[in-house]
């Protein structure tokens, strides 16, 4: 299949409200242009290098998203770049990113990463921290929460629903909350192997890279 084919049958399946990003990571301008052309947006990066690149290179109308682990020294590089960092994943990054953004003019929108499987192997906060940055962004001027994201642990179907309908639960019970800054609108969870458990549990974002590029050889990088 090709990947405007791999598209067109992805939004098929995908509910009208769901949000689907193409998560371009290790692709070149040519396969991203492909996607682009069947009228993809939204693209994800999880390298600050890469994202600043492919910015410069690409359409300027591109939403890119930063998906990976964001360290706090390569912050300065994405202002102004990013549409929407996915990984915000503790205080230091955050202030961090509030006095990047706000040198700059500009705010940040982000979403809280949750490490919901406690997968010692995988970034975001754990949900007991979850309050105290919370606290810490309803402090900030230039950064704005829009949602919160997960990448949960491999696993079967039941214990994939299980992560995803717990992230669900997080995400409208802070739907109810009055805080400032910060506001419920993006459940990014959802990969190619399971964005389908994904969306019925509730995900409004989906990350897909395999399902629509193909298999990913890191070794063309
Ligand atoms: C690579 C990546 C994806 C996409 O993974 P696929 O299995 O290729 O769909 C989604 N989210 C994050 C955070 C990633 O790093």
């Amino acid at each position: 299949m090709s990947i405007k084919e791999r598209i067109d049958d992805l939004k098929d399946q995908i509910p009208i409200h769901a949000n689907l990003i193409a998560v371009s990571k290790t692709r070149t301008l040519e396969e991203i242009e492909e996607a682009y052309l069947t009228g993809i947006r939204d693209f994800g990066e999880n390298k600050v290098q890469e994202l600043v690149d492919k910015y410069d290179k690409f359409h300027k109308d591109v939403k890119w998203h930063f998906i990976g682990h964001l360290q706090r020294n390569k912050v300065k590089y994405i202002v102004g770049k990013v549409f929407l960092i996915h990984s915000l994943d503790s205080i230091q990054l955050l202030n961090e990113i509030e006095k990047k953004f706000a040198s700059a003019g500009e705010t940040a929108n982000v979403l809280i990463q949750i490490n919901i499987g406690r997968d010692e192997n995988k970034s975001g906060i754990l949900i007991e921290a979850l309050e105290e940055l919370i606290s810490a962004c309803e402090k900030c001027n230039n950064v704005k929460v829009l949602g919160l994201m997960t990448v949960i642990p491999k696993g079967d179907e039941s214990s994939n629903r299980k992560y995803f309908r717990k992230m669900k639960e997080i995400f409208d019970d802070l739907k109810t909350k009055n805080y400032k800054n910060i506001s419920m609108e993006y459940l990014s969870m959802g990969m190619s192997g399971d964005y389908k458990i994904a969306l019925e549990e509730g995900a409004n974002v989906i990350r897909i890279g395999e399902g629509i590029f193909g298999k990913r050889n890191y070794n063309n990088k």
